[in-house]
């Protein structure tokens, strides 16, 4: 990882894709669409950002605590990130030194940093053979099982630390932007999380706070506030997480593919064993090819 100011490569998401389901699960009560783009620091008990070591949430670890900062309110600020475990051969599922990226962010800030991995899952890998398919567009269920369920179960572990008495009142910070997709761009910069109605032990805000930034900004603001970031960008990489992503473009996939090739072996044994291509417009053993030539 790196932190000096950089030419960086243009990127997309990090893993907001994961990032943009998150709490929105069967809707207990319709959302209840915020009636202003600020966040409303005094509200909310702690506000927790969720940071997969990506270009867009080091730009939101930034924006959560600039303006919690200003509004003396930095010490209800929380960075979490969810570690996806490793393959049974034993590689990373996520970029090496992807954990330690989300580290730095809190450090630099100053703010509490917690990891969390799922206690049903030992891993992202574990969940996807146990499915017996890549997760796709419409069968996100590495967001939902290993990031989701985990980012609800620390607001609810910081309502317990809080001690408050009554339901918790989090923040919920992600790095979504307008620019990546359509779906995305309609989404409201801050929500109360259609879980967060009455009956429910839990008030979420979810908060977009890079939102209208474009990609040249999100590394402008790295730049300008010697944010680290992951060395796979410098490598020609657009986005983190994890290092095979069936939602990843094909050129992302092959340029990760050169530079993680024991790891993409291990995934198209899988893809031959599971009898499901990893993408539907290309299969592992394509890429592979792909990334050879
Ligand atoms: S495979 Fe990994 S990077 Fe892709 S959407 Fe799922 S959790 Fe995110």
């Amino acid at each position: 990882m790196t932190k000096k100011p950089f030419n960086a490569p243009p990127c997309a998401a990090g893993c907001a894709a994961a990032q943009m389901e998150l709490f929105a699960a069967p809707a207990v009560t319709p959302a209840a669409p915020a009636e202003s783009a600020e966040f409303d620091f005094d509200a909310h008990d702690v506000v927790i950002v969720g940071d997969s070591g990506g270009k867009d949430s080091g730009a939101t670890v930034h924006e959560v605590c600039t303006r919690a900062d200003k509004a003396g309110q930095l010490h209800k600020v929380r960075v979490l990130h969810c570690d996806l475990g490793r393959t049974a051969k034993g590689h990373l599922v996520e970029w090496p030194g992807a954990l330690e990226v989300a580290r730095a962010h809190a450090k630099q800030y100053g703010v509490p940093f917690a990891v969390r991995r799922s206690k049903r899952w030992n891993s992202l890998w574990e969940r996807i053979l146990a499915h017996g398919n890549w997760p796709g567009f419409f069968a996100r269920f590495c967001t939902s099982d290993l990031k989701t369920v985990e980012g609800r179960n620390f607001v609810d572990e910081t309502g317990v630390e809080l001690n408050l008495g009554r339901p918790i009142r989090a923040g919920y910070a992600m790095g979504m932007r307008a620019e990546e997709s359509r779906a995305r761009a309609k989404k409201p910069v801050i929500e109360r999380n259609r879980m967060s109605g009455k009956g429910t032990l839990r008030v979420v805000t979810t908060w977009l706070p890079v939102h209208e930034l474009t990609t040249e900004q999100v590394w402008q603001t790295h730049r300008e506030n010697g944010i680290e970031h992951h060395e796979a960008y410098d490598q020609g990489m657009r986005r983190l997480s994890c290092r095979a992503c069936p939602l990843a473009h094909t050129d992302d996939l092959v340029r990760s593919a050169q530079l993680n090739p024991e790891l993409f072996a291990e995934y198209a044994e899988a893809e031959a064993e599971m009898g499901h291509p990893f993408k539907k417009s290309i299969t592992l053993k394509a890429i592979i090819e792909r990334a050879r030539s």
